[in-house]
């Protein structure tokens, strides 16, 4: 029987859910070449991957590092400008060698989705470079999409050249996972090294396997630019607690244990994770005036309010309804609410947000007289979740 009741005096924001350089066309000879002089290693050679997963050119690379461990870079959360993508537009292509196999296919049906993710929430454009595709973009900068044995990428834009990003079987058919290396792609570098992320989780070092504490090394605490936006621990740019394990199971503890469950995702870009790039490619440029937007939306891509997800609304002051009693704004002193239908079952791919809002000062609690949900004892599917960090942020989920 799967039933649940939620009934409450008041809450901040709820949410049930059950599902949830210049190369012409044909240019590979140029590819190859630029790669020899930037000293590239194909990423299958490459065994110190910055970060894990991303591919530095490897006379810039153990600079880079250095600088990092001592403190003497002012790394940031992003990449540099030089890095970033002119006019947010990434040309890319399939490698020469691409198999032409079924999991190859299915491989560049994800990454296409993986794209759209991107493309539908921010400004940047992916464009295949095809033998009729104009020069536009940044001219000679690009992204060689090979097949190989690691999931892995550049990150950002080579100043020449085409770089690499890596897709294999553990990655090859999951558009989330992709959409990560993509990230990384747009200038985004992983949420768990900021500097900060010691308030917010703690790596398990001992139970990681000593040659993964490399993956970890964060910036320099007094680099501090990157601490304009929260900390994301919801992003589709952190790394999940069960990684690269060597003796305990978890190795990336969040200090809100409740948030576990969220911690890792690789189904959604998280607001923040769109917020970010809009912000980079200053998606709204164009857009002088707009509305004012509520509830922490702002003016994206198309000069319209971007809302925290599950709101809505020109303004973002509504939620998102799948069911017309289900989902809502409360601003009563107080009040209740269940799940649809209930005491029957809730149905399947059933998402209610309530959206509960009191006077500035005071505080909102909430009552449960009866709660029972879907087993699921990870809560990613069938999920209680309470925004207790704010309308950008996963709260703790179950
Ligand atoms: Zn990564």
């Amino acid at each position: 029987m799967r039933k649940l009741l939620l009934i409450l005096d008041f809450l901040l924001c709820l949410s049930l859910s059950t599902s949830h350089t210049s190369f012409l066309p044909g240019d590979s000879k140029n590819a190859r070449q630029h790669r020899k002089e930037l000293n590239l290693k194909r990423p299958s050679e490459d065994s110190t991957a910055f970060e894990s997963d991303i591919i530095l050119a490897s006379e810039k690379a153990n600079k880079l590092a250095k600088e990092i461990l001592s403190g003497n870079r002012k790394r940031r959360q992003t990449v540099q400008a030089t890095k970033i993508w002119p006019n947010g537009i990434i040309v890319y292509k399939y490698d020469d060698n691409w198999p032409n196999s079924k999991l190859g296919n299915l491989s560049k049906r994800s990454m296409e989705k993986a794209m759209k993710m991107w493309q539908d929430k921010t400004c940047v454009i992916f464009i295949r470079q095809t033998p009729t595709t104009p020069r536009i973009g940044s001219y000679g900068s690009g992204v060689n999409i090979v097949f190989g044995h690691m999931c892995q990428t550049i990150a950002g834009r080579l100043e020449y050249g085409f770089g690499d990003l890596e897709v294999a079987g553990n990655c090859a058919d999951n558009p989330g996972k992709l959409a990560h290396l993509l990230g990384h792609v747009l200038g985004i570098f992983h949420q768990h090294n900021r500097p900060d992320r010691d308030k917010y989780i703690t790596v398990m070092f001992e139970a990681l396997k000593q040659d993964a504490w490399k993956f970890f090394i964060k910036a320099n605490e007094n680099h501090t630019e990157q601490l304009n936006k929260p900390y994301d621990i919801g992003s589709i740019m952190h790394l999940g607690g069960h990684v690269m394990f060597n003796k305990y199971n978890i190795t990336i503890q969040p200090k809100d244990k409740r948030l576990m469950a969220v911690m890792g995702q690789r189904t959604h870009l998280s607001f923040l994770d769109i917020k970010k790039v809009n912000d980079l490619y200053t998606c709204n440029r164009n857009c002088p005036r707009g509305p004012k937007c509520k509830n922490e939306g702002y003016i994206g891509p198309n000069c319209s309010c971007t809302c925290p997800l599950d709101l809505t609304g020109r303004k973002c002051q509504k939620v998102v309804q799948s069911f017309s009693e289900c989902g809502g704004v409360l601003k009563r002193s107080s009040g209740t609410f269940s799940s649809p239908g209930y005491s029957q079952k809730y149905q399947n791919s059933t998402r209610c947000t309530w959206l509960i809002q009191g006077t500035a000062g005071s505080s909102i609690s909430l009552n449960f007289t009866s709660f029972e949900i879907g087993d699921d004892a990870n809560c990613y599917n069938d999920f209680l979740e309470v925004k207790t960090y704010g309308l950008t942020l996963e709260g703790p989920r179950c």
